[in-house]
């Protein structure tokens, strides 16, 4: 089991000024020109000092989609051909690249690490194949909201209030009615993806801004087959719900109940990322839905963890939190 932690500072908006930057990548070593490995950031009650956090890898606002799915995501193919399981996060503050960074535009150049991971998958699998490995490809993709599971692959209107049971199958943690749709072309793929994507928005149109509080959770199965032995690996992708602390600045009683459940479940996953990078034997992933779903950390797993930030002011203190919760899993 192993872990990375890597840092993705997003490009300014077009309503945001470059004087308002506070958030710098920075090379770890004397060499200025040396890979960026560390996150500065002044202390909010003393703009003279500089607090560092370290990372596996930090990209700055010029890092493309292409870097990113190089250095982050080409492994975990590799690793889920090998047998292994993979898990990428995408963590941070409403607002900071989440999404961009998971799913991405709509342009080639754009395609975030989903996409990719998907095409990735179809290259290798082609090779495969063509060595007589057959290979089959199924996902699912569901959300987590208040707690609660959601089919993306269902319209809003089949959701039942109480979300889908998860059940104990065989020491794993089982969604009960979760779709599972076959994939054979990234084409396939997408159709599927961007309908259910569609379910997501839709859903929230429905409760305000929806889709900031809830994980949303694409699992990729890959079943390879040569002669009798079939090998099934599982890749995880997770665009998190908003990590800000909603109880700052709301107070109304859904977001209460929202804020609680995902500050638990950000909660456990950081409890559970850092049981793992120390090895330590025990990992609570039972202790929250989300992780529960994962087995996050119990089999042979890659995780990744992107921690999104922005580079400005208005969120200096959230970033500062996201950057400690990080800290935290080293
Ligand atoms: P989140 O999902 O964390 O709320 P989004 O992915 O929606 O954040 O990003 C917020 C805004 O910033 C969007 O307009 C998005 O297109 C833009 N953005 C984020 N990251 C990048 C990036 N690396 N390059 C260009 N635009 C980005
Ligand atoms: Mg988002």
């Amino acid at each position: 089991m192993s872990v990375r932690v890597v840092a993705r500072i997003r490009p300014l908006l077009k309503q945001e000024s470059a004087s308002d930057i506070i958030v710098h990548a920075a090379p770890a070593g004397a060499d200025p020109h040396g890979a960026p490995t560390v996150v500065k950031i002044p202390n909010p009650k003393n703009d003279a000092e500089q607090f560092s956090f370290q990372f596996n890898s930090v990209y700055g606002a010029d890092a493309t989609q292409q870097q990113v799915f190089d250095c982050e995501v080409a492994p975990t193919v590799k690793h889920l051909f090998n047998g292994g399981d993979v898990t990428l996060f995408a963590y941070g503050v409403t607002g900071t690249g989440k999404t961009h960074t998971m799913r991405g535009g709509k342009s080639l150049a754009d395609r975030g690490v989903i996409p990719r991971l998907l095409s990735g998958i179809f290259r290798r699998g082609r090779k495969v194949m063509s060595s007589g490995t057959h290979i089959e490809v199924r996902m699912s993709y569901y959300e987590i909201y208040n707690d609660r599971v959601y089919d993306l692959f269902e319209p809003p209107e089949k959701r039942t209030a109480a979300g889908l049971p998860i059940r104990d199958n065989g020491g794993k943690s089982v969604v009960v009615g979760l779709t599972e749709r076959p994939c054979e072309t990234l084409k396939d793929f997408e159709t599927l993806y961007d309908a259910a994507n569609i379910n997501r928005s839709t859903s929230a149109t429905k409760l305000n801004a929806h889709s900031s509080r809830s994980h949303a959770i694409l699992c990729v199965k890959l079943h390879q087959t040569t002669g009798e032995t079939t090998t099934v690996s599982t890749a995880s992708a997770i665009d998190l719900a908003g990590s800000e602390d909603n109880r700052r600045t709301e107070n109304n009683k859904d977001r209460m109940v929202e804020s609680a459940s995902i500050n638990k479940s950000l909660f456990v996953l950081a409890q559970c990322v850092e049981a793992i990078s120390r090895k330590q034997p025990r990992v609570p992933y039972r202790e929250s839905k989300m992780t529960r779903i994962l087995s996050l950390g119990q089999n042979n797993g890659l995780t990744v963890m992107i921690l999104n930030l922005a580079p400005v002011r208005s969120y200096h203190l959230d970033t500062l939190s996201s950057l400690n919760f990080a800290n935290r899993t080293k």
